[in-house]
């Protein structure tokens, strides 16, 4: 079938490379080249071990407090509240006892598809050199804070029998010998792997795909042509195309193509930053991305540095970016890590697409038959990518997925 992929980031990407490699003929149309929006600047985490909704009781315990403290990992802008509060309340539904489980669960069973799933791109893309198996680490300065901040998260890992350690001591340094001695407690998580640069993921997924007749076409999508149940034309600002099967995988994006079609799907971009510091001129930097718990930052190693990423900031994926709390996060790197300078060689914003219910929507469109989704990954589209894009091919082929798409529906009640 002649496929178009609206929306070239990482999901877009593995969802085209499927469907390449069934032979279907694909089309990424994007104004943005492969892998740069959202998907250039994550952390770069694959992280088979997340298995915890943002919507949990401890989050909700901890709102007021993360909403009101300065430099808190959560920040709202204030004038977006009116528009934000439905979704707001939506994530506060979710966080009630019985809804949160079912999340969690619904969750898990992508998490633990997503390790294969990578696998097999990995190995038919020749990736291999591009991801490490380096665990993933959070950090805390005091014994307290380690246990109110992991609490929920050592809970679901147990529960889901997810490998996990409690390090302090020798331990820790053994592990990453570049942390400050303040730094007391950890989590180790084992199974976490990590791309050493997002970008060059996608865009080696994407070579393959071209490998196998697929493009890019530099185009934004301006609406999608909907009669009699499918669509007919997607239209874009450097013309009109006439695909036989659609995926919509445009991120945050993704809400305004599908209001027209009378699908008011409550996707909202929960915003993140980076900040790019220099490489350690000497002594070891860190092996693999740690979090820092109290200050609610990551520090990734990246091919161009240390990547140093940001909570959450919810606001209008519109309204422009303020680079201010990142530059304080920046200059409070040395609580945490040794000989790495609070430099800023590029800064960077994306918007994570989020659910209340911290699932992602993937499946056909509700009274469309060759309209299919795939959005919403939240703070784990890099990790989820290539199930996803597993789950699309098997649904073109009429294959069974191998899992309950139920809780991905379009149409479900998102609480
Ligand atoms: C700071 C930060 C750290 C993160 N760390 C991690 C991590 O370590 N691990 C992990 O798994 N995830 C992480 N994430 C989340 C992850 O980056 C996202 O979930 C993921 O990038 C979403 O991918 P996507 O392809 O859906 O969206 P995007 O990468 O945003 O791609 C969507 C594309 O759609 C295009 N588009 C939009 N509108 C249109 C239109 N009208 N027509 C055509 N194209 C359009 C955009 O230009 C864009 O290229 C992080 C996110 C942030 C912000």
């Amino acid at each position: 079938m002649k496929v178009v992929v609206i929306g070239a980031g990482i999901v877009g990407t593995c969802c085209g490379w499927h469907l390449a490699r069934e032979g279907h003929a694909v089309e990424l149309v994007d104004p943005l080249p492969p892998g740069c929006g959202t998907s250039f600047g994550n952390a770069g985490i694959l992280s088979y071990s997340h298995v915890l909704p943002v919507g949990h009781p401890g989050v909700l315990r901890a709102l007021p407090r993360l909403l009101l403290r300065r430099d808190s990992p959560l920040r709202l802008r204030w004038g977006y509240l009116p528009v934000l509060a439905p979704w707001l309340l939506r994530l506060l539904r979710a966080a009630r006892p019985g809804r949160f489980e079912a999340h969690a669960r619904a969750l898990h069973a992508l998490v633990s598809r997503a390790e294969a799933a990578h696998e097999a791109v990995i190995e038919a893309c020749g990736l291999r050199h591009l991801v490490r198996a380096s665990g993933w680490l959070k950090v805390a300065r005091d014994g307290d804070a380690f246990d109110r901040e992991t609490a929920w998260e050592r809970r679901f890992l147990e529960r889901f029998g997810v490998p996990h350690e409690v390090v302090a001591g020798a331990r820790l340094r053994e592990l990453e010998p570049a942390l400050v001695p303040e730094v007391r407690r950890g989590l180790f998580l084992p199974r976490e792997r990590r791309v050493v640069y997002p970008l060059d993921y996608t865009r080696g997924i994407f070579a393959d795909l071209e490998r196998r007749g697929g493009r890019w076409r530099q185009a934004r999508v301006a609406s999608l042509r909907v009669e009699s149940g499918r669509v007919r034309a997607v239209v874009t600002d450097r013309g009109t195309l006439a695909p036989e099967l659609v995926v919509l995988a445009a991120g945050v994006f993704s809400r305004e193509l599908l209001r027209p079609l009378g699908l008011a799907i409550p996707l909202e971009a929960e915003r993140g930053y980076h900040a790019t510091l220099p490489a350690p001129a000497a002594g070891p930097g860190p092996e693999r991305p740690v979090l820092a718990l109290e200050d609610g930052f990551l520090l990734a190693p990246m091919k161009d540095g240390i990547r140093l990423t940001t909570g959450i900031e919810l606001a209008s994926p519109y309204a422009p970016p303020d680079f201010r709390p990142l530059r304080r996060l920046v200059a409070r790197v040395g609580r945490w890590l040794a000989g790495i300078e609070p430099r800023i060689l590029g800064e960077w914003i994306g918007y994570r697409p989020c659910l209340p219910d911290s699932l992602p929507v993937i499946g056909f469109a509700p009274r469309c038959e060759n309209l299919l989704l795939a959005f919403g990954h939240h703070h784990l589209g890099l990790t989820l990518a290539a199930v996803t894009g597993r789950i699309v091919a098997d649904l073109v082929a009429g294959r069974d997925p191998g899992l309950d798409l139920a809780p991905y529906r379009a149409d479900r009640p998102f609480v």
